[in-house]
């Protein structure tokens, strides 16, 4: 039953469900897959030669079968890569490929020149090592720290696996080379490395599919708390956010403002230059106020052209200073739109959080003050005078 043969057999068949499984998630455009699914291609043909190794000459069940598994676990690697988009140098990108290129030269040699099986493993080994060590280091290093960590650490689990018992095999090759050399021997240490094998490139594979469905997943949730049109986070994310300030300055004692912003007369930018020009207007406006507020202010847009900001100061008029810039930057500032170009405003109300009451309140005063000054007149900020509060 565990006959060499059977195992490469078994890996193979593994390798074909996981480009079933890969294919199902090119759809998705999620980078690395591409070549996470070559790599499993060029895993079967390799399992294939070597499990007919003994009758094919040696250039083929040997030397291609080699280079063409070393090829999968570096296209592994350069897909781990591409999937956290890490920047990489032209020599690189090359470095990779280069060391494939000794390990081609080496296998020649050491079948054809001087002929040594046991040679050959300690190069393959090494190279298989170097290249699961550095997949292991890549997803650790990369790995997207605000998600769970579970899939990333399966991975790096299963590289790592595949780089010790490569590192075993090569060492052992080199102190004390057991008899059986030629991989379809069944001996000891060729069933043990290859039920390693066995496990380690489909392991590699889960893994790879649940690190890509977890940025699958990662996309559903932007697109749950952001706004996709302005960038600003989606209502309901603007509330949960600001139940979460609310509840943490109870604790802290901490001071909470909300300032409702609506956008004057945007039916008549629609109306004028058309839907994707208020569009536009809207991201703009979105960009203006994202690069000016802090990291902690808690911005979204609430529906239509009407945006919320919160925000914790020591002082009313702190915040009414910095929605008095925002008002005048965007004033100042000109929105390119397909038309041409066009200049709005926007009106603002403003409320400090008493402390005790809830939000759909704190946000009905600051509805109020923003209706205040569309009926003054719209273009101004209108909030309660600070002494008022106190
Ligand atoms: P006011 O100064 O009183 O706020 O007037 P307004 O024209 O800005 O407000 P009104 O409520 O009359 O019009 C809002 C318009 O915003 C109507 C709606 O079609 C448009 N709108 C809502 N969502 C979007 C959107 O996502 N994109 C675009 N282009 N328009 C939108
Ligand atoms: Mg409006
Ligand atoms: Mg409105």
């Amino acid at each position: 039953m565990f006959s060499p043969v059977s195992i490469l057999v078994v890996t193979a068949l593994s390798s074909i469900l996981s480009i079933l499984v890969l294919i199902s998630l090119l759809s998705h455009a999620i980078a690395g897959v591409p070549r996470w699914l070559w790599a499993n291609v060029l895993a079967i043909v390799s399992l294939v030669l070597f499990s007919v190794q003994s009758i094919t000459p040696a250039w083929l069940g040997v030397v291609v079968a080699n280079q063409l598994l070393a090829a999968t676990i570096l296209l592994i690697y350069e897909g781990c890569n591409e999937f956290f988009d890490v920047p990489m140098r032209p020599a690189q990108c090359w470095t990779g490929w280069i060391m494939w290129l000794g390990v081609m030269a080496g296998i020649a040699y050491f079948t054809y020149v001087a002929p040594d099986a046991h040679v050959r493993v300690v190069i393959v080994s090494a190279f298989h090592a170097a290249c699961c060590l550095a997949i292991a280091g890549r997803v650790l290093i990369e790995r997207p720290k605000e998600r769970p960590r579970y899939n990333y650490l399966f991975v790096a689990g299963a590289a790592a696996l595949g780089a010790l018992g490569h590192t075993i095999r090569g060492a052992i090759y080199v102190v004390k080379p057991p008899a059986q050399a030629a991989l379809l021997q069944p001996g000891p240490m060729q069933i043990t490395f290859l039920a390693l094998g066995i496990l380690v490139l489909p392991s590699l594979c889960i893994g790879l599919v649940m690190m890509a469905h977890d940025r699958l997943a990662q996309r559903l949730e932007r697109l749950a708390r952001f706004d996709d049109l302005t960038g600003a986070l989606s209502r309901k994310a603007l509330l949960a956010a600001a139940a979460g300030r609310l509840a943490r300055a109870t604790q802290t004692g901490t001071r909470e403002y909300v300032a409702v912003v609506d956008v004057d007369h945007f039916k008549t930018v629609n109306d004028r230059y058309g839907h994707a020009a208020g569009d536009e207007v809207l991201r703009h406006f979105a960009s203006i106020v994202q690069a000016r507020i802090r990291d902690h202010d808690a911005f979204g847009r609430i529906g239509g052209e009407e945006f919320c900001l919160f925000c914790t100061a020591a002082r009313i008029d702190d915040v009414t200073a910095l929605v008095e810039r925002l008002r005048e930057t965007v004033e100042a500032t000109p929105c390119g739109v397909p038309g041409g170009v066009l200049h709005y405003t926007f009106s603002a109300g403003i409320a400090a959080w008493d402390g005790r009451e809830p939000l759909a309140s704190l946000m009905a005063r600051a509805d109020g003050l923003l209706y205040a000054a569309k009926i003054a007149g719209r273009n101004r900020v209108k909030a309660p005078a600070a002494d008022a509060l106190a």
